[in-house]
């Protein structure tokens, strides 16, 4: 008797949960901006860290399309989010400094050409900085990538450059030694083109492990991010910071909003999208 209820209580928590999705997904398409998930009251997780690729109309699988990047810089804005620099979320981590309300991060990965002629004037508009880690390989000798006269640029404007490695060879495929190689040659490289040493590492397509978190540290870096999907707070470890993943199967507005709302609980239930 007991369990038939339980049964009918899930049951019934299943279909309202299925039916608010259905209310909030004919609400979005409805009301645009306005719909129910805009008006969660509460911030589910601590820091979402948004990580895009390219931004442009290719349909590439790692794209999303300039009009809906600029939707969604648009809603950030609107709702009062401030994009903060990764040396403040590592005092905040580190040091307990307060973070300005709504923070949120804007990171790309790889440094595409389109991050400068289509993402760049967009974050400009609304007054945002974004983190744009570089394979330094593809800067400037391969043309789908910016240059470092851009690279400058975007730099004196307030944004941030990390090392994305030297190849994007996925490190886990590495021995130690090659590991470094890419470690150190890429920050070297950024050095000598800014004038500073990077400090921040992202891991070419996600991959890493205990021994390569060590090495990237020795390295000289004081964090590094990877693509597991969630939010950073006090509980993330400094060289295997969470991410939210924006790109092609994200490309709704909706899925943009459960995902930069909803990271935390969608990832304790093993949903990704
Ligand atoms: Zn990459």
């Amino acid at each position: 008797m007991i369990i038939r209820k339980i049964w009918l209580f899930l049951g019934g928590l299943i279909i309202l949960i299925m039916l608010s999705s259905l209310v909030v997904r004919t609400t979005a398409v409805v009301a645009g901006h306005n719909h129910l998930l805009s008006h969660i009251p509460f911030e589910l997780g601590d820091v979402p860290i948004l990580n895009y690729h390219k931004i442009d109309s290719l349909n590439h699988s790692l794209s999303i399309s300039p009009e809906e990047f600029k939707q969604q810089m648009a809603y950030l804005h609107d709702n009062g989010y401030t994009s903060i620099r990764p040396d403040q979320l590592m005092n905040y981590l580190n040091l307990g400094k307060p973070l300005p309300k709504k923070p949120v991060m804007i990171t790309f990965d790889d440094g595409y050409l389109d991050n400068y002629t289509n993402a760049y004037p967009v974050l400009k508009k609304y007054g945002f900085i974004a983190t744009i880690f570089l394979v330094t390989d593809l800067v400037g000798k391969d043309e789908r990538f910016m240059n470092w006269e851009q690279v400058r640029e975007m730099e004196k404007a307030g944004f941030i450059f990390g090392s994305h490695t030297v190849t994007h060879t996925p490190l886990t495929r590495l021995p130690r030694e090659k590991i470094m190689e890419e470690l150190t040659e890429s920050r070297k490289e950024i050095e000598r083109q800014l004038g500073q040493n990077p400090k921040y590492f992202a891991y070419p397509t996600g991959a890493y492990n205990l021994e390569i978190e060590e090495l990237v540290k020795q390295a000289g870096y004081k964090a590094a991010f990877t693509i597991r999907y969630g939010q950073v707070g006090p509980g993330s470890e400094p060289y295997a910071l969470e991410r939210i993943p924006i790109f092609r199967q994200s490309q709704t507005f909706y899925s943009f909003l459960v995902r930069l709302k909803a990271a935390p609980i969608l990832e304790r239930f093993g949903i990704r999208n």
